[in-house]
């Protein structure tokens, strides 16, 4: 049996400047005399260059461009980060590439591994059938574009580095990160003497410029001149902005034209030519790019399912595929973390070992030991349904009594979720800047490396890491999304 003393200290560990060799993520102090400028140089800035959101309360803001818009949350100084754990995690980025090509391929694996999750969970459900209908079709994606984000926290207890989860699908923030670090070095170019930092050591976010270059890359793999690039996206969507950073990127940098579709629009101006050309409106389709598609709250009606699978069976290159969607799930993360199973899919002995060094405790409910474990000290776990978005994870009391409550009803419902071992970073004292107001608080953070992943059957044209994102959010909370409105931008300041 596991002990719940293997997943560390139920408190955050509060880094302090004394005693501080390095190690620790933290903070950057503002002086006291500098805060209240600093917030509105930076509140300015954020206005002039496009680090913004549409504004909640405001009726068209998710609807039109242009109107209802704020500066994104961000933190108002970056991160001390160490280097031992940026270069880690980016030695990680193309492996976990590589990885999620691989199980990708293995269609019987996703199916297997998802086959009782799929019994009590509709959306998964929706998906796999999706998945099995092409493998019964026998459908082989020539040219697979990956461009995901692996999300790590550094667990303070133990120092190491841990993946909270590997995104797959509409992997989002790569515009607003780039943003951020770049207000950070502004921020701290102008006032170098007062705070005593180097702006150079605030680590530049090349995410934008990366994944718009891997989807141009795409793009002209497909061979198609008059082919455009669809993205896919929800009928509401306030963080718009963080989308039109890559198509801008496309369409300035490689003349690429990016065409904005939900999948109701996608279903009722799609169509499929008989060489599986998807058409859009008569206008053929080269890269279908997914920032939504993610939840089942975009697929209100039949018509959005019909819309997936319409691309599915297309010829476009789907970033992501079905299959590559699916090794997303937490499911299949748990899934890998068993013994053994990493090997089934790399060969290199010691990629195998870093990539296995990155995972928290990951386990299944159907492990007595742990679900006990978990209901005695619910503080140290995460339970994890297979959603992605934020928000839609349990905690504390409320994890308790659901595990209470499915072993009660003996039900298949376990099946839905897994369980995960709570990861505690190290916290300190934050500037966080909201809807024009600061607070300070204790916060921990969150960082992601962003990868993009090109192949054209055996020619592997693109595997790299692209940049990062770096989230802030009080230690007091649980979630960690912007999005979701838990987390602050943030950016690296490497020492
Ligand atoms: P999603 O796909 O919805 O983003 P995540 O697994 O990333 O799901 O969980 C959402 C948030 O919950 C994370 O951003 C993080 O703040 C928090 N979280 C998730 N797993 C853990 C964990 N093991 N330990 C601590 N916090 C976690
Ligand atoms: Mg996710
Ligand atoms: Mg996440």
């Amino acid at each position: 049996p596991v002990s719940c003393g293997v997943v560390g200290t139920a408190a955050p560990v509060v880094a302090t400047a004394e005693g501080d060799d390095g190690r620790w993520f933290r903070q950057l102090a503002v002086p006291q005399g500098l805060v209240d400028d600093l917030v509105e140089e930076a509140l300015v800035w954020c206005s002039q260059h496009g680090l913004v959101v549409g504004e909640k309360n405001h009726p068209r803001s998710g609807k039109a461009p242009g109107v209802g818009l704020l500066h994104a949350p961000f933190a108002l100084l970056p991160m001390s980060f160490p280097k031992v754990y940026w270069e880690q995690a980016l030695e990680l980025a193309p492996l976990f590439n590589e990885l999620v090509h691989r199980v990708s391929l293995d269609g019987d694996f996703l199916q297997q591994t998802l086959a009782r999750t799929k019994e009590v969970d509709p959306f998964t459900r929706r998906l796999l059938d999706i998945h099995s209908k092409m493998m019964e079709l026998n459908k082989k994606e020539d040219i697979q574009l990956g461009l995901t984000r692996s999300d790590y926290m550094v667990d303070g207890a133990t120092d190491k580095l841990l993946q909270v989860e590997l995104n797959t699908i509409s992997t989002s923030s790569n515009g607003l990160a780039c943003g951020v670090s770049e207000l950070h070095r502004n921020l701290i170019r102008h006032h170098e003497r007062e705070l005593g930092l180097d702006p150079a050591s605030v680590v530049g976010n090349t995410a934008i410029t990366q994944h718009a270059e891997a989807l141009a890359t795409a793009w002209a793999e497909y061979n198609n001149q008059s082919a455009v690039v669809l993205v896919v996206v929800q009928a509401e969507e306030r963080y718009m902005y963080d989308q039109y950073w890559i198509t801008v990127a496309l369409r300035e940098m490689y003349g690429v034209t990016t065409i904005r579709k939900t999948m109701a629009e996608i279903e009722a101006e799609g169509d499929l030519r008989p060489d599986g050309t998807l058409v859009i409106n008569g206008r053929p389709v080269a890269v279908v790019y997914f920032r939504a598609g993610y939840s089942p709250a975009d697929y209100p009606s039949e018509a959005e399912w019909r819309a997936r699978l319409l691309i599915e069976r297309s010829s476009a290159i789907k970033c992501p595929s079905i299959a590559h969607h699916l090794v997303g799930t937490k499911k299949i993360q748990q899934e890998l973390a068993k013994e053994k199973v990493l090997e089934r899919f790399l060969d290199n002995k010691s990629d195998i070992e870093n990539v296995r060094k990155c995972f928290a405790g990951l386990w299944s409910l159907e492990n007595d030991n742990i679900v006990n474990s978990a209901i005695e000290s619910p503080e140290l776990f995460v339970l994890k349904p297979q959603r992605e978005g934020g928000g839609n994870n349990i905690y504390g009391d409320n994890l308790r009594e659901t595990l209470i409550r499915l072993r009660k009803d003996g039900s298949n419902e376990i099946a839905a979720y897994i369980l995960m071992q709570r990861i505690f970073p190290p916290a300190s004292p934050s500037y966080l800047v909201r809807e024009g107001t600061f607070v300070r608080d204790n916060v921990v953070s969150e960082f992601g490396i962003f990868g993009a992943y090109l192949r054209n059957k055996d020619k592997v044209i693109i595997n790299d890491q692209c940049g990062y994102l770096l989230r802030t959010k009080a230690a007091s909370l649980n979630e960690g999304g912007v999005v979701a409105g838990y987390a602050f931008l943030n950016s690296i300041f490497l020492t």
